[in-house]
């Protein structure tokens, strides 16, 4: 390599290293993390807008296509879509700081690195946990949550809390029979749901299954940059916020809820991201909320036909009932590290696949298969994991995900 001059030197460095790291630069890198997730190209267009006065006259109208526009999204008709400058994780501590007195004791399940974090979200708040441990790769286990709810006579538990997509896994559990058992025993706990890895890709309903907050995030299902926490919230929670003598500011329900009643915000939004989900949600409804479900299902059948009947390896999810249709989790064997195969497929294919976190590091690769993707660009992913697994070591059939894929799309 010859360098001419400083600034050659400079402009080259990046391809050396590109070089080194064997990346290849050209072409898109493929990204097959289960968030963030592939932006749209019309998304990054609307968002490429001049800043505005969000106090202009003008604003309540973006203000309402957006909050307005979520409520199919979360299928509401009486809850109060909100946005939140946050991630996922930030909507996870407002709805334990709104709705619950500090202390309160709150049920949970642990299966997976989400569950997991928010569980510790609320020993450190200092809330009360009852813990219901459950293996990784199993869902939400609703025998035990009601049985937990059934000897809880005196009402202590305040918040019955549930990871809908337990991200790390693959698994997804069901929310509405967590309800039910919730109302077989008239339980009168809040239902909080995280969904931030479900929403807009698999069917979520805020006020069929009584939930009283949803918690999800700009950059899964709704195809966005990260940098929004979109949450909702039932009437009994806004109500719940009013009463409770727990501390927060910045993260008020109420203070939020009245200011967005005349379509503006307590504190500077980001316009940018606001127009971007404008243009997601336009995106979501031309395509049919529904229909949007169905390709996720679809998407998911063929990458689990990849991994089951090409590869002949397992996934993380342990019963077909828990079968994630957003993130396919996938077991690598028993001696091979599955951080050499995503580091593998990074650096030499330019693609990235999501780690195996915590418990299964190691031990499992994921597959995001959510927002904007359709059946050739998970193939490319489904073929890049393949080579490198055929490069580290794992002995599987060359092209057989693939056409394992493949087949299942053509069939179904
Ligand atoms: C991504 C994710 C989160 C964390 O959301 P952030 O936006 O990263 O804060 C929480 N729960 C689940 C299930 C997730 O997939």
């Amino acid at each position: 390599m010859i360098f001419i001059d400083g600034r050659f030197k400079a402009t080259n460095r990046g391809m050396i290293e590109a070089q080194l790291r064997e990346i290849t630069v050209a072409g898109r890198n493929f990204l097959f993390v289960p968030g963030p997730t592939n932006v749209p190209d019309r998304v990054l267009r609307a968002m490429s807008v001049a800043s505005e006065d969000h106090r202009s006259p003008d604003f309540p109208a973006l203000t309402r296509a957006c909050l307005d526009g979520l409520k199919p999204v979360f299928k509401t008709i009486t809850g109060y879509p909100i946005l939140f400058p946050s991630s996922g994780t930030g909507c996870w501590e407002a709805a334990l700081t709104n709705c619950l007195e500090p202390g309160a004791t709150v049920l949970i399940a642990r299966f997976g690195q989400f569950s997991h974090l928010w569980a510790d979200m609320c020993t450190r708040l200092g809330f009360d946990v009852a813990l219901l441990d459950t293996p990784w790769g199993e869902g939400a286990p609703v025998d035990q949550y009601l049985a937990a709810l059934e000897s809880d006579r005196q009402h202590r538990i305040k918040a019955v809390l549930v990871c809908q997509n337990e991200t790390a896994t693959g698994v997804t559990s069901d929310v509405a029979a967590l309800r039910r058992a919730m109302n077989s025993v008239n339980h009168p706990a809040l239902l909080m749901v995280d969904a931030v890895s479900a929403l807009a890709s698999i069917d979520f309903r805020m006020d069929e299954w009584g939930v009283d907050v949803c918690i999800s995030g700009s950059q899964k299902g709704l195809m966005l940059p990260a940098g929004l926490g979109v949450t909702c919230i039932s009437p009994k929670a806004l109500e719940a916020a009013k009463r409770t003598s727990s501390r927060r500011c910045y993260f008020d329900y109420a203070d939020m809820v009245a200011a967005n009643a005349s379509g503006y915000f307590p504190y500077t939004p980001s316009l940018q991201m606001m127009y971007a989900l404008r243009e997601a949600l336009s995106m979501l409804a031309e395509e049919g909320l529904e229909n949007v479900f169905r390709r996720h299902t679809h998407l998911a059948g063929g990458a689990r036909a990849a991994v089951m009947q090409g590869w002949k390896l397992k996934l993380c999810a342990a019963a077909p009932k828990w079968y994630s249709d957003t993130v396919t989790a996938v077991m690598v064997p028993a001696g091979i590290d599955a951080a050499a195969v995503i580091a593998r497929a990074y650096t030499r294919y330019n693609l990235s696949l999501g780690a195996g976190l915590s418990k299964v590091a190691g031990k499992l690769f994921r597959i995001g298969h959510l927002g904007d993707l359709n059946e050739i660009m998970l193939l490319g992913a489904i073929a890049g994991a393949e080579m490198a697994m055929l490069d580290t070591g794992i002995s599987i059939e060359p092209g057989s995900g693939v056409a394992a894929a493949q087949s299942y799309w053509r069939k179904h």
